[in-house]
């Protein structure tokens, strides 16, 4: 049975989500940390519409309560402005642990609070799993493969990461949260899955995020130079936000509980990139090379026969269908901002 979402339709959600009727022997209460930010809100609308109970725990350093803002009055919808990094009480069956900035400028302003958003805030959630015996799943990277020698990336890959350059702060935190979620499981029995997410993109990223593809959009919809790092060389997967938030809930809901990779293996250089979200926008555009950044991955390319394997799992939406829809999206927020200087 089908219920309106009684949803006021917002440049961020321009449509009513339908929400089912669940009894309550399948109705979930789950908790998604970080579920304001970009992937977070999606994942939210999905849960949201399968009719359980989601509480939303952020603190709002690059999550929106405008990615949210049309499940306020739902009956089934909390949200709890908290700092991962501090403990909380609550009753849940799921835990969806998300909170932690994602986007190089983002987690590299206060790489301390970053560090302590994935060890002090992953031990709280294992220690909420714990005493309520909810089962938790890590949202974790592709940069826990660093700088990869290995091309594509399967799981089995160790990885190679700089332990004290600027991404440290994010690749190392992410690592040891992953060990730490094994640790609860075999210690103390946690329930634990782990995503390792690689790049995804989509309606509700953040103007000023500083991502590759928020950052060429933006710049091409306003003719504005077209910034790569480097020489273009370097390459990125990208997968649409769709396809995260369907890999994640299976991945949650299955029975394999060793890391999966969740990505699209349709690999592109940076500078092909560039070109084709030119092209797409139809921009004047020029395409300008700035220096490198320091420890950029020059490959990436997830291997996902797991995914597929264990959880029937892989990406439907083309990229080219992602970035229309994502392209139409920033259309709307540079013509509601004017104008908008990317990071
Ligand atoms: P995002 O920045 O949009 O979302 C992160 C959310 O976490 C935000 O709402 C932010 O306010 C919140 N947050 C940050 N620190 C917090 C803290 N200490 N306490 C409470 N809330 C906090 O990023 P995203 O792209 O939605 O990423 C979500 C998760 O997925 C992150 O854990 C990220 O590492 C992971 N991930 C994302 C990608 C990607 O391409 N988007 C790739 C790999 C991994
Ligand atoms: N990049 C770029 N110009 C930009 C933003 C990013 O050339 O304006 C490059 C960046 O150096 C990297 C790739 O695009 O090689 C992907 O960067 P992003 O920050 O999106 O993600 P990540 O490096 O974390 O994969």
């Amino acid at each position: 049975q089908l219920l309106s979402s009684q949803s006021i339709p917002t440049p961020h959600t321009p449509h009513v989500i339908q929400t089912q009727r669940l009894p309550d022997s399948l109705r979930k209460k789950i908790l998604v940390t970080g579920g304001a930010g970009f992937v977070g809100s999606h994942l939210v609308d999905l849960l949201m519409s399968q009719g359980h109970e989601v509480v939303v725990l952020d603190n709002f350093f690059t999550g929106r309560k405008a990615n949210v803002e049309h499940w306020l009055h739902h009956p089934n919808f909390s949200l709890v402005r908290h700092d991962v990094t501090q403990p909380i009480l609550l009753e849940i069956d799921q835990i969806y642990h998300l909170a932690c900035p994602a986007s190089p400028p983002h987690y590299q302003y206060n790489p301390v609070k970053t560090i302590k958003t994935s060890t002090m805030g992953t031990i709280n959630m294992l220690g909420l799993a714990k005493r309520v015996k909810a089962r938790i799943l890590l949202a974790s990277t592709s940069e826990i493969y660093g700088d990869p020698t290995v091309h594509p990336q399967p799981e089995s890959y160790w990885g190679n990461v700089n332990t004290i350059g600027p991404r440290a702060c994010y690749d190392e935190g992410k690592r040891v949260a992953e060990t730490m979620m094994y640790a609860y499981k075999n210690q103390n029995g946690v329930s634990v899955r782990i995503a390792r997410i690689f790049n995804t993109f989509g309606p509700r990223m953040h103007p000023n995020d500083g991502r590759v593809v928020s950052n060429f959009i933006i710049q091409s919809l306003q003719n504005k130079d077209i910034t790569i790092y480097g020489s273009g060389a370097q390459t990125r997967s990208f997968q649409y936000v769709d396809d995260l938030v369907k890999g994640l809930h299976a991945l949650m809901n299955g029975d394999y509980d060793l890391p999966v990779n969740l990505g699209n293996p349709d690999e592109y250089s940076i500078k092909d990139f560039a070109t084709k979200i030119r092209d797409m926008t139809q921009s004047k555009s020029e395409i300008i090379f700035l220096p490198k950044v320091a420890d950029d991955p020059s490959q990436r390319e997830p291997d996902i026969s797991t995914a597929r394997r264990e959880l029937n799992w892989e990406p439907r939406v083309s990229v080219e269908e992602g970035l229309r829809k994502t392209i139409e999206y920033f259309r709307g927020e540079v013509d509601a901002a004017g104008e908008i200087v990317p990071t």
